[in-house]
C-alpha cells in the first residue's frame, strides 16, 4: 500500500514559485537487491537526490542514475553527526527546488526508521510525500529460517520491539521485557545488542518456558547471513554475531533451521546451540 499525503499548510520554505516535488520515503528491504519492490527500483532510478541509511547496500544504490546525488545520512557511517532535523531540512529544501528526492530506509521505513518524524516535518513544510513499504528485517529473518511468524496453533501475535528504547531523557533506556512476555507471541527484537542475560532473566521470571526457541539472524538475505539457534534458557550463550541482527523468540520458531538443512525438526534441548552460515 502506498500512501500519498495532501499538503496541510505551507511555510516560508515551501512557499516558492516553483512546484515542490513529492518526496518518496522508500523501504529498501533487508539487503538482497532482489527483494526491492519494483516501485522502489523505479523511484531510485528516477531520483535526483537519494538520502540513504547505512544499511542500504551498494548494489541498490547502483540503480540510481550517474547524475543522482547520493548521500549517506546513516547514524554510523553516514555524514558525520547529521541530525534528524538536518535530514528533514535537506529533503524539504531539495523538494522545494523541484528535485526528485528519495529518502531510502533499510527494511521498511515504518519500522524503527524515524518515519514519523520525517512525515511530521514534510507535512509541516507543506511538502507532498508518499511512503513505499519495504520488507522488514523480522520478516526477512523468518523467511531465511523457513518459519512463520504467526501460527494459529502456537502464536497468535507478533511483537516487534527494540532491544533498547530511545527517549529524550534516557536515550538507551532498558526495555521492560516483562511487558512483552507472552506465551502466544513471537517476539521480534531489533537492535538486540549482545547481552541477552537481562532479557532471559526477565522473560523467564515472567513465566515463559526455558524451552521456547530463540534464534538470532544476522545480515538476513545477504551472503553474510548467519543464524544462531538456542532456547530462551540458553539464549545468553549464543555466540556473538555481527550487526545488523534480529533476535526472534517464540514457539512458532520450533521448526527453524539453517537454510539447506533437510531436517526440519531440530530438537531444542537446553544448551543446544547451533550457529551456521549459508
Ligand atoms: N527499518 C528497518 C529497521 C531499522 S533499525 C527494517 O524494517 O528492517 C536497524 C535494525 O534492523 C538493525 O539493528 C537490526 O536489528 C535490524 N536489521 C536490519 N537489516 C537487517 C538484516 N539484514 N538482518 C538482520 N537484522 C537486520
Amino acid at each position: 500500500m502506498t500512501l500519498i499525503s495532501t499538503p496541510r499548510k505551507l511555510n516560508s520554505v515551501a512557499n516558492t514559485t516553483q512546484i515542490a516535488s513529492q518526496v518518496s520515503l522508500v523501504g529498501a528491504g533487508p539487503g538482497d537487491p532482489d527483494l526491492l519492490t519494483i516501485k522502489a527500483q523505479r523511484l531510485i532510478r528516477e531520483a535526483q537526490l537519494v538520502l540513504h541509511d547505512d544499511l542500504v547496500p551498494a548494489a541498490i544504490l547502483a540503480i540510481a542514475s550517474p547524475h543522482c546525488e547520493i548521500v549517506n545520512v546513516g547514524k554510523r557511517c553516514g555524514a558525520k553527526g547529521i541530525t534528524q532535523a538536518e535530514i528533514n531540512e535537506r529533503m524539504i529544501q531539495a523538494a522545494c527546488r523541484g528535485i526528485r528526492v528519495v529518502r531510502l530506509h533499510g527494511g521498511d521505513p515504518a519500522i524503527f526508521g524515524r518515519l514519523g518524524e520525517e512525515i511530521d516535518a514534510l507535512e509541516a513544510a507543506g511538502v507532498r510525500f508518499e511512503v513505499v513499504p519495504g520488507i522488514t528485517a523480522g520478516s526477512a529473518a523468518a523467511a531465511a529460517l523457513g518459519v512463520s511468524l504467526t501460527d494459529r496453533r502456537k502464536s497468535s501475535r507478533v511483537i516487534i520491539v527494540s532491544g533498547h528504547r530511545a527517549t529524550k531523557s534516557a536515550p538507551y533506556n532498558r526495555t521492560d521485557w516483562k511487558e512483552v512476555a507472552r506465551n502466544d507471541a513471537t517476539l521480534v527484537v531489533y537492535m538486540p545488542g549482545n547481552n541477552f542475560e537481562p532479557l532471559r532473566e526477565e522473560l523467564l521470571a515472567a513465566g515463559l518456558s526455558a524451552e521456547i526457541p530463540a534464534v538470532i539472524v544476522s545480515h538476513a538475505t545477504t551472503p553474510a547471513e548467519r543464524h544462531g539457534i538456542a532456547t530462551l534458557g540458553t539464549v545468553h550463550l549464543l555466540p556473538r554475531v555481527d550487526s545488523p541482527a534480529v533476535l526472534l523468540i517464540g514457539r512458532s520458531l520450533d521448526r527453524a533451521r539453517p537454510k539447506g538443512q533437510a531436517d526440519a525438526s531440530l530438537a531444542f534441548q537446553e544448551a543446544e546451540l547451533i550457529l551456521s552460515s549459508v
